[in-house]
């Protein structure tokens, strides 16, 4: 340093202070403009590899898009892959889905249909499951890596260019069109170039970052699903559990306060994976127990810092619970993690504001919609309507809850769709339909070159219908000028 040189404030504090280093506190910095090579130039790219993501992606390529799928993980299938999505709560063909259908459609049991999408499973979805349950038994462990597996395959044979270990950062812009999207991985900053931007991140990232209107989780909406807001999960496989000494009895365990922002409940149960296994599922799950109140719910699954402090939180917690079942326990002296999940789940979380938002009171009352997509028992719907007014009620799940208000090139799928609550649209069959016709939507919207919330929907319904999805009995389809 030049002797008389201003000594910068942040070295002067550092110096004060020792040897810690302090950083100048500045609101922002200026990034300087540089030029980002052009890694991919599609016809749809889509940024999330869930499986709302991977319907949409196979989808569009087997419509004739050149496709690309960029997920951040190293392998795809999201909350139902890397995130040991738990079995229950799926619709599947099959023995295993006819026996929970009969089980709990059974009014006398107090049940419900386990039918998400009306009537029976299609498409791609239905391609999906068949090839994981020839894969796999039905414990999330084994469907994890299936699902991982299968997802990748599916991709492959359509032809999508899949791009893992990939964070898809900010999407270009022109004006208000999403023109594709930047990414960030081992090479550096990366653009890919895409005629329609499908965001299937769970969190709406691209819409949010392309400045869409969106909606944000709120702990009111814990009144009407218990898993929201946010909905957050995280699952543990743990082994070495001698299952003749274990009472199943859960540990008490003192909560841990997230900073101000909610507290960690004590730690739930240990249930066994499969009766042939000697693993356990510990699955941390972050529900309201008692409405109104729900601490977390001042965490916000769009923010970065919160985020990082829960699922720090939740893993230092998940270790420290099951060495307290070691400890204490009967039966789990020997007990050992096998692998914490590594991605940290959610049900909800921010959206984008769509053309339409779909809400429990649609789904409560079965509403229709011209611009049907696929017909959704939503969960919460269909115990009140097949258990308190005795008629089960599907509900039309309409194109314009992917299509972002103000944005253009970009349609939201999955969870990333817009729903009150947020946890709405979750099911995972249920989101990979929504993908499915996002990916067919998008394709299709690029041939006949017109923007995606201009594209006659009728096209689309015909697309679906060809692919066996069921928008409504034969008096509806004329009605919706799909039959003559
Ligand atoms: C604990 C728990 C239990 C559940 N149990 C059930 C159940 O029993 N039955 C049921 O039907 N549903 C269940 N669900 C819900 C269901 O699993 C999810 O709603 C569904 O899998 C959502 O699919 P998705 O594709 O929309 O999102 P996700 O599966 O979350 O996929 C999002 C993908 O986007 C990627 N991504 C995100 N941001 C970026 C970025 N910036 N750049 C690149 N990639 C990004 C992620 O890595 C991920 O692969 C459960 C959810 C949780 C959390």
């Amino acid at each position: 340093m030049r002797r008389g040189m201003a000594v910068p404030v942040w070295v002067a504090l550092s110096v004060v202070l020792g040897s810690r280093m302090v950083w100048p506190q500045a609101d922002y910095v200026v990034e300087p403009q540089k030029r980002i090579p052009v890694i991919y130039d599609v016809d749809v790219a889509v940024a999330g590899g869930g499986v709302s993501g991977i319907c949409a992606a196979v989808a569009a390529a087997r419509s004739g898009a050149r496709t690309i799928l960029v997920d951040r993980m190293g392998s795809v299938g999201g909350m139902w892959g890397p995130g040991y999505k738990p079995p229950g709560g799926s619709q599947a063909p099959g023995p295993y889905s006819e026996t929970e259908k009969a089980d709990r459609y059974d009014k006398a049991k107090g049940g419900y249909p386990a039918i998400w999408v009306y009537p029976e499973i299609a498409g791609i979805s239905k391609e999906f499951i068949q090839r994981i349950e020839r894969l796999s038994d039905v414990d999330q462990l084994s469907q994890a890596s299936a699902v991982s597996y299968v997802g990748t395959r599916l991709l492959r044979e359509a032809g999508v260019e899949l791009l893992v270990s990939t964070y898809v950062t900010d999407p270009i812009m022109e004006g208000t069109t999403v023109k594709g999207l930047f990414v960030e991985n081992k090479s550096g900053r990366g653009a890919i170039k895409a005629k329609v931007v499908i965001d299937a991140t769970g969190e709406a990232d691209v819409a949010r970052r392309a400045g869409a209107p969106a909606l944000y989780p709120k702990e009111i909406y814990s009144q009407v699903d218990g898993h929201s807001p946010n909905g957050f999960g995280l699952s543990a496989i743990v082994g070495g559990i001698d299952w003749e000494r274990f009472s199943g009895k859960r540990i008490e365990f003192p909560g841990r306060n997230l900073g101000g922002k909610g507290t960690i409940r004590p730690a739930p149960s240990l249930n066994r994976l499969t009766p042939h296994s000697n693993l356990a599922v510990f699955a941390m799950q972050l529900k309201n127990p008692e409405p109104p109140l729900l601490d977390y719910a001042k965490l916000n699954a769009g923010d970065g810092k919160d985020m990082a402090l829960l699922e720090t939180e939740l893993r230092l917690f998940i270790f420290d619970a099951m060495q307290e079942y070691r400890r204490k326990a009967p039966g789990c002296e020997n007990l050992f993690i096998v692998a914490i999940s590594p991605y940290l789940g959610l049900r909800g979380g921010p959206c984008i504001e769509g053309e339409y938002t779909f809400t429990l009171d649609d789904a409560k009352v079965g509403k229709r919609f011209d611009d049907v997509i696929y017909l959704f028992g939503e969960n919460r719907a269909l115990q009140h309507t097949c258990l308190k007014e005795g008629k089960c009620k599907w509900v039309d799940v309409p194109y314009r809850v992917m299509v972002p208000k103000k944005i253009d090139g970009l349609l939201a799928v999955g969870r990333s769709a817009s729903a009150i609550p947020d946890t709405a649209l979750r099911n995972v069959t249920a989101v990979q339909h929504m993908g499915q016709a996002g990916g067919t939507a998008a394709a299709l919207a690029v041939r006949k070159n017109v923007r995606v919330r201009d594209l006659n929907v009728k096209e689309l319904q015909v697309q679906l219908l060809k692919e066996g999805f069921y928008l409504g009995d034969e008096a509806r389809l004329r009605e919706l000028g799909l039959r003559r």
